[in-house]
């Protein structure tokens, strides 16, 4: 018997194809020679929620996409979308920049209260 996908399953799929279907970053900005990204999540209440964790971007493969999925495992639809910041800063040349987004999900019957704070950190070929 076949069982309908998960909705993680189904999630992680929808994110696949978006980052299929976007640019890759080398093309959209050829001087971009490494990024990464160092991640912390905060409870509106300004809590730390979780370890802060640094994501390295391969910059010769990766798709000029930034997606970032909410650390709250009871958060429905949420995550962070951060790929316009990010890649405005990276067009401006900049080599440190950072950024907050609330999460727009949902948790019960009331909203995810996630706040993402990010720095970027990008050096450029000369
Ligand atoms: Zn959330």
């Amino acid at each position: 018997m076949n069982r309908p996908p998960s909705e993680a399953s189904q999630r992680a799929a929808e994110r696949r194809e978006r980052e299929d279907a976007a640019p890759r970053i080398h093309t959209v900005l050829p001087r971009l020679a490494s990024l990464r990204l160092e991640i912390d999540e905060r409870t509106a209440g300004g809590g730390q929620a979780g370890a802060a964790h640094i994501r390295r971007i391969v910059v010769e493969h990766a798709p000029a996409l930034f997606l970032l999925a909410c650390g709250d495992s009871a958060c429905r639809d949420g995550g962070h979308d951060i790929t316009l910041p990010v890649m405005r800063a990276l067009d401006r040349g900049e080599t440190r920049f950072d950024g907050e987004d609330a999460c727009r999900g949902s948790i019960g019957s009331g909203y995810c209260s996630r706040i993402v704070h990010w720095v970027g950190v990008a050096t450029f070929n000369p």
